[in-house]
């Protein structure tokens, strides 16, 4: 276990604000910062963050922490793992620790360990020349305009030509090769145990996640393959535990301060787009990594920026895709432009043959969608009722009223229809969309009643812990998660200890008992004296409300007796004891 004056250290060494903003674009609001949650779908903001008390909480799904539950959370992460990050990211040594059961890396920590080791030995394989394909995959990069800089912040790396180099590499590591395997890296051949590598005389582009973590990669052939041989000139990553495409956009983590500060972001398809535009000196781009964009991507996206500009390849499958990442965009209540290409170039070759004035030029001329589908339709002989229609079937997906109705009044100006008649019609088309959102999902923990209540003043108010404790012990809590968080107040209390809800999140960092700490948290409005009072008040109404429930049991226990033993006097007098206390308890409070 890790010393709690070091993990103390290293959440105070780690602001909440800005760890949280390296993930969602935050805007300040009286004390507190909020933002669209990235733990559930959303279109206005529910997430916020407090400073003060270093600690995020979401109103639409009801998740909450400390920074180290925010990490957990976000990365998948067992506490321990979060912890090391964290740690890393203030340069904090932590010291050797013992592993508990349980505290061990998750498989997906495994792979990002084993894709690390593997980033830097591509990376080293390119920067030391050592061999002829390394030297061919470094003019390969000078040629496309890659300078030294970007080669080194992307880590672009190179993966040799025979068929060991790696597997070599990994046998000298302490990572198990077994991992290596389930992260795509290595591959078992015919002759069994004998692994070698999956990529040969590859450029190597490492994938990374918004922590900087290596996820996958995607590796671009330099030779011709030989029969047999994967002929394909881009090979990715298969999907593991770490790493699901659908889910991750290219070069998001190294551009996203970039984003945020011109509050623009340019998407295109493949990562050697998004890196030729980076050397250009374009460096709000990312890539949507060779897939149709998702929604999960629009709004990993959405985060960072609104404003998006298209910018895929120039030829008619590249305009047909920009259009239809335009949709999903639209969605997810962003507010897309689509960048055409002339000559259906790439993005890579237009940078290249004309610079990066030209590129800014042709952003600047971006088309919303409206005028982008009315044009490209007219040309190619579409009628204005046709182009209509399909433009009102994506209106019916944006989320906000207001915007759909401007998106309708677009319509109308390009197409020559009133936009009542579009309006009628799009009232039609749009069937109700229900989306299936986070905060429906029943919350069935923890469970109304008695416990939970006391169990959220004690946590909330350490200051009615011995007056409650003075007249109850939480050993016969029948709800076990609840018990557990209830003893460790008790016995802290015992020590004359008292943790306050920060703490308790890092005693407790696991989902539920994390969230529903953290939902503990006193109003902002409220005095401190009036919450003490609130809180006490509720407790000792709570434990009154707990003896009730005791001696109701006990009647009823009392009751099945005399049904086997009728004659029994002792029983009688027993019951008529225990109604008569019951009855003084129900008199000293307002519970029934
Ligand atoms: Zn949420």
């Amino acid at each position: 276990m890790i010393p709690e004056d070091k993990l103390e250290e290293v959440r105070l060494a780690n602001d909440i604000v800005g760890v949280v903003q390296e993930y969602v674009a935050l805007k300040r609001r009286g004390q507190n910062f909020f933002g669209l949650c990235p733990f559930h779908e959303e279109n206005t903001p529910s997430f916020s963050v407090h400073p003060g008390r270093q600690m995020f909480r979401c109103f639409g799904c009801g998740r909450g922490g400390n920074v180290f539950g925010f990490v957990m959370e976000l990365e998948r992460m067992s506490f321990i793992e979060a912890v090391k990050m964290l740690a890393e990211r203030a340069h904090i040594e932590l010291p050797a620790f013992s592993r508990r059961e349980g505290d061990g890396p998750t498989e997906s920590e495994q792979i990002v360990e084993a894709n690390q080791l593997a980033r830097d030995f591509f990376h080293t394989q390119l920067l030391n020349q050592t061999n002829d394909g390394a030297k061919h995959a470094m003019q390969y990069l000078i040629e496309r305009g890659f300078t030294d800089e970007i080669i080194r912040a992307y880590m672009i790396g190179y993966a040799p030509e025979g068929w060991d180099g790696l597997a070599k590499r990994a046998q000298g590591s302490a990572i198990a090769q077994d991992v290596f395997i389930k992260a795509g890296l290595l591959k078992v051949g015919q002759q069994a145990g004998r692994p070698y590598d999956a990529f040969r005389d590859r450029v190597m582009f490492p994938i990374r996640n918004l922590a900087g973590r290596v996820i996958a990669f995607g590796g671009r052939r330099l030779s011709e393959p030989e029969p047999g041989e994967p002929s394909a000139k881009y090979i990715n990553s298969p999907e593991t535990a770490a790493y699901s495409k659908g889910r991750e956009l290219f070069g998001l983590w190294e551009a996203r301060n970039e984003i945020r500060r011109q509050e623009r972001v340019i998407l295109v398809e493949g990562y050697t787009d998004a890196i030729s535009l980076a050397a250009a000196g374009i460096r709000c781009v990312c890539a949507s990594l060779g897939t149709a964009l998702t929604e999960q991507q629009a709004r990993l996206l959405l985060r960072f920026a609104r404003n998006v500009f298209i910018l895929y390849d120039g030829d008619d499958a590249g305009l047909s895709a920009a259009r239809r990442a335009s949709d999903v965009l639209l969605s997810c209540g962003a507010e897309p432009r689509i960048v055409v290409i002339p000559g259906g170039e790439d993005p890579d070759s237009f940078v290249r043959a004309h610079g990066t004035e030209a590129v800014w030029s042709l952003v600047n001329d971006s088309k919303p969608v409206v005028e982008f589908h009315v044009e490209r339709g007219k040309a190619s002989g579409a009628t204005q009722a046709q182009l209509a229609r399909e433009l009102l079937a994506t209106a019916a997906q944006i989320p906000s009223v207001l915007e759909r109705e401007a998106f309708v009044q677009q319509i109308a100006m390009h197409t020559g229809l009133s936009a009542d008649t579009l309006l009628s019609e799009l009232a039609q088309q749009r069937k109700p969309i229900q989306r299936q959102s986070a905060v429906r999902q029943a919350q069935t923990w923890p469970p109304k009643g008695i416990e939970t209540l006391i169990s959220s003043s004690l946590i909330r108010s350490p200051e009615i812990r011995d007056r409650v404790f003075q007249e109850w012990s939480p050993e016969h809590t029948r709800d076990e998660r609840l018990k557990k968080i209830l003893i460790h107040l008790f016995d802290a209390h015992m020590g004359h200890r008292y943790p306050d809800i920060t703490h308790l999140l890092s005693v407790f960092p696991e989902s539920p008992e994390r969230d529903f700490i953290a939902t503990c948290e006193a109003d902002d409005e409220l005095e401190d004296d009036k919450r003490i009072e609130i809180d006490l008040k509720t407790a000792l109404d709570c434990l009154k409300a707990l003896q009730v429930e005791t001696v109701r049991n006990q009647i009823n226990d009392v009751k099945q007796r005399i049904r086997t033993e009728p004659e029994n006097p002792e029983l009688t007098r027993l019951l008529m004891e225990l109604i008569a206390r019951e009855k003084e308890l129900r008199g000293a409070s307002n519970i029934t």
